[in-house]
């Protein structure tokens, strides 16, 4: 047993594991039953889906991980104290043993009285929620979990899974090859050769050899136990800010809520370093921290999530509505929330693609930050999200040379934005300027651009590139369901003229609701929608916007 790891109880922060008082264990005690159990007894096996959580009156219950040859109590909860952490909300597989350390008295609670709980006891969804984010935050933290990334720094594919885990909050363990010459004995255990890395060990047991997301979401279970055969109220597309706003809402109002998701909760702003213009945030927040503490709110509401789930396909021609999936299934709804969002447009160089993941970039996270600090870096695009690249990149890299293709930043840029870059010292702005090529061995190492007013060019050892030149809405998949403007984002509302409302067989006599597409009871919101504004806000406020309308079509 590891005790170097083990958090002694006095060492906890209260926020993680706080004492209930006894009147507020009697509240959880109505929802739940008393149980005495004897010492040494498993209460929850790891790796099951979550079903049962416990408060400790009196005793003890260690949280254990465990591996191959080793366990590990991550955690000891003493009288007051409670189970549980973020997989309580998604009713995912939980990653910890608990058992009895001396004969205890606990309250059992299953897991759907305790969302019924934390939906209506305000104070304890308050101690709750807190802790099971800080818990699963620490988890991440100290790499607490059942799965080991071995891959290489060098790797697309190994930056993939590991943005993929880290966006979808699953812990785990990373093994760099460039770091460890060791690793060959791990992988001769698996049977894995150096071609078949990444590899990602799962469970610790089953070996992934390069897995696409799909196949990391089966691993892990996360779409189990939902319901994909009984017609919602209402199905959302995308869970950037303007899905998780319309889930949080939508499931907060009562409604039966399912949001598909391609890849992983947050969108665009998930890949946001600091977000420093939404309400409420004067001091600026991360894109995931923002998604995801709504994740975890429009869980805690009910609403349930499929993730690394392509749409691709609406059944436009009946209702309810079928959201059609490459495998030949579907989920059905009687309303639809698009909120797809926008992808970000590709400088035009012949070997983009072998630096992509490898030098080339299109978030600042700290992720990618890590990267590259203390070198030379080169920021493309003039509008906000380029802004704030590098006015983050500035803190940790040697220069950031900022390049814009107009003559300047006024028109597309926030002023407090610019006037940051000016005053940054770390950053070099070059207007009216193109990348012209990119060069490297395994990575990204020079980068070159040209003056388009006097023509010249100029390179510089650079080791990461940050492309962040304007969107083009996630559309493609609705196969002209939905009547698009002549960039394909989706017109609503009063957006659509009365020419597109005949070309579209437009069957009632009311005319589109606001964010309303061609299609009754289908809406667009956020970036995917034409006319919006781009904005973590607007996105989030249509989202919201849109449930009302929702509510309405349902009653229709
Ligand atoms: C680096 C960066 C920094 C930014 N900073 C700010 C900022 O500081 N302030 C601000 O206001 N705005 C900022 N923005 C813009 C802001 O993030 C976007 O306006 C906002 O995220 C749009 O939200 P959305 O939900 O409409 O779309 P998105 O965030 O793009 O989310 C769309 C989601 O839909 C999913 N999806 C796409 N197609 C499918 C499909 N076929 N099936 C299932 N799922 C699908 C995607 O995987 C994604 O998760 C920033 C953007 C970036 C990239």
């Amino acid at each position: 047993m590891d005790q170097g790891s083990t958090y002694l109880p006095g060492s906890i922060p209260d926020e993680m594991f706080p004492v209930l008082r006894p009147e507020q264990q009697a509240r959880v005690l109505l929802h739940g039953r008393q149980r005495r159990v004897l010492a040494g007894e498993t209460v929850v096996e790891p790796n099951k889906p979550a079903a049962k959580f416990f408060v400790v009156i009196s005793g003890q219950l260690e949280l254990v991980q465990l591996s191959e040859s080793t366990e590990n109590v991550v955690a000891i909860c003493l009288p007051g104290m409670f189970t549980g952490e973020l997989h309580v909300l998604t009713g995912r597989r939980g990653l910890l043993l608990i058992r009895t350390a001396v004969e205890s008295e606990l309250i059992e609670i299953d897991r759907d009285a305790l969302l019924s709980l934390v939906q209506t006891d305000s104070e304890l969804s308050d101690l709750y929620l807190r802790a099971f984010i800080l818990r699963r935050l620490e988890l991440i933290a100290k790499g607490i979990g059942d799965l080991v990334l071995i891959g290489s720094s060098h790797s697309l594919d190994t930056f993939r899974i590991k943005e993929f885990l880290t966006r979808n909050y699953q812990p785990y363990e990373y093994i760099d090859l460039e770091h460890y010459s060791d690793v060959q004995d791990l992988l001769d255990r698996f049977s894995v050769a150096q071609s078949d890395l990444p590899v990602l060990i799962c469970r610790r047991t089953v070996v992934l050899r390069n897995p696409s997301n799909e196949e990391i979401v089966n691993c892990l279970g996360f779409n189990e136990g939902i319901d994909q055969v009984h017609v919602r109220d209402m199905i959302i597309v995308g869970a950037g800010p303007a899905g998780l706003a319309a889930a949080v809402y939508g499931a907060s109002e009562g409604l039966d809520v399912l949001v598909v998701e391609g890849t992983a909760p947050g969108g665009q702003a998930g890949a946001s370093s600091k977000i420093e213009n939404y309400l409420g945030f004067p001091t600026g927040i991360s894109g995931q921290d923002l998604a995801g503490n709504a994740y975890a709110q429009a869980q805690k509401f009910g609403a349930q999530m499929l993730i690394a789930r392509d749409a691709k396909g609406l059944s436009c021609d009946r209702k309810p509505y079928s959201l059609l999936f490459a495998d030949g299934e579907s989920v059905s709804a009687r309303a639809v929330v698009i909120a797809t969002g926008a992808q970000y447009r590709k400088l035009p160089l012949n070997n983009l693609s072998r630096f992509e993941g490898n030098g080339v970039y299109y978030a600042a996270t700290h992720l990618e930050a890590q990267l590259c600090g203390g070198e030379n870096v080169v920021v493309v695009g003039g509008g906000n999200s380029a802004g704030q690249a590098a006015v983050f990149l500035a803190r940790t890299a040697k220069r950031v040379y900022m390049l814009v293709r107009s003559d300047g930043l006024a028109r597309t840029m926030s002023r407090y934005l610019i006037r940051r870059i000016e005053e940054n010292p770390n950053i070099e702005l070059h207007t009216s300027t193109e990348v012209i090529s990119l060069s490297g061995d395994d990575r990204l190492e020079r980068v070159e651009w040209r003056n388009n007013k006097d023509g010249k060019a100029d390179s510089h050892e650079v080791s990461a590139l940050f492309s962040m030149t304007g969107a083009i809405p996630n559309s493609k998949w609705l196969n002209g369901c939905v009547v698009c403007d002549g960039q394909g984002f989706i017109k609503t509302g009063t957006a659509l003229t009365a020419e597109d409302l005949e070309r579209a067989s437009w069957p009632l006599r009311r005319l589109p609701y606001l964010l309303e597409t061609s299609l009754p009871g289908v809406f667009a919101v956020g970036d995917v929608r034409g006319g919006n504004v781009k904005r973590v806000a607007s996105a989030v406020g249509e989202g919201s916007i849109a449930v009302s309308f929702v509510h309405q079509i349902l009653g229709e």
